[in-house]
């Protein structure tokens, strides 16, 4: 079962420098999380515990997954991902040992990085709470929390976790000693936009007529994931057109086709 839905991961290779327009978030999320797993000792010395987790949330696509594995890479610490979907079974008892193995497969890979990708599936509150299957998802959510709870050790494990659907949550994930500290991430502005296309366009050979800036004023509303796809889809371009240098109509057009396959999936899903 452990191999099946648990990703030990014991170098991610993302680093800060691939991150764009999260600057804050970054910040606060290496303090929370590096600082305990980097200098445990300063938490003792001051005779406090690190905070246990740390909750990000926003938009799909903004950079969740990627905090949470730069601060392991800089850490040298693995990284354990895991899917709150992944926890929610049929069977009585079933998400709970997961939560166990999940800590478990942790402490033997210390210092760790526990990622909990939406972690809304477990910690949503529940309109209805006398369906089993809620009662199901409720245990496996108790169980997270006793392991958060009964955290003895000095920052050695650190617990991620992230969400799109911040409304949802259960309160009682937000209390004190738990997930108290609280990251938005939001889609980038235009300045955030221009750096990711900086970003994923390193390794790309842009043309001299592609204007960054213009292209992150005209995409608004784009993610991180959006623009990533975007340059993929302008490398395509130059690809069927039998040329190696990737030109702004590459973009331009790459953001058209993108835009149209959203406008398709929307329809498709009405
Ligand atoms: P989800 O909520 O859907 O899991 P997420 O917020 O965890 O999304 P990531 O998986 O971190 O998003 O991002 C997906 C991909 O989009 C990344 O691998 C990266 O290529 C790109 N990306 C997203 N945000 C950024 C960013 N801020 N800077 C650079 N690239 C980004």
């Amino acid at each position: 079962v452990r191999a099946r839905v648990m990703q030990v991961d014991h170098s991610p290779d993302v680093t800060y420098e691939d991150i764009g327009g999260l600057d804050d978030q970054l910040t606060e999320v290496r303090e929370t999380v590096e600082m305990p797993l980097e200098r445990p000792e300063a938490f003792d010395d001051v005779g406090i515990q690190p905070p246990s987790g740390v909750l990000l949330h926003g938009p799909p696509g903004t950079g969740k997954t990627m905090l949470a594995k730069a601060v392991a890479n800089q850490t040298d610490a693995s990284f354990i991902k895991m899917a709150g979907s992944e926890l929610v079974h049929k069977f009585i008892g079933e998400g709970a040992k997961l939560v166990r193995d999940l800590f478990e497969v942790a402490r033997e890979n210390e210092p760790a990085v526990i990622f909990i990708d939406e972690i809304d599936a477990i910690a949503s509150k529940r309109t209805d709470s006398k369906t089993s299957g809620d009662a199901e998802v409720q245990r496996t959510m108790m169980q997270l929390l006793s392991e958060m709870d009964g955290f003895e050790d000095r920052g050695e494990v650190r617990i991620i976790a992230a969400t799109n659907r911040f409304d949802m949550l259960d309160e009682a994930i937000l209390r004190p000693g738990r997930f108290d500290r609280l990251i938005e991430v939001p889609k980038p502005d235009a300045a955030g936009r221009e750096i990711i296309f900086r970003i994923h366009t390193r390794k790309m050979n842009v043309a001299d007529d592609v204007d960054f800036d213009e292209l992150a004023e005209t995409i608004s509303d784009a993610s991180g994931a959006d623009i990533k796809a975007i340059c993929t889809e302008a490398g395509m371009f130059a690809i069927r057109d039998d040329r190696t240098e990737v030109t702004m109509a590459d973009f331009e057009d790459a953001h058209e086709k993108l835009e149209q396959t959203d406008e398709a999936d929307v329809g498709d899903s009405v």
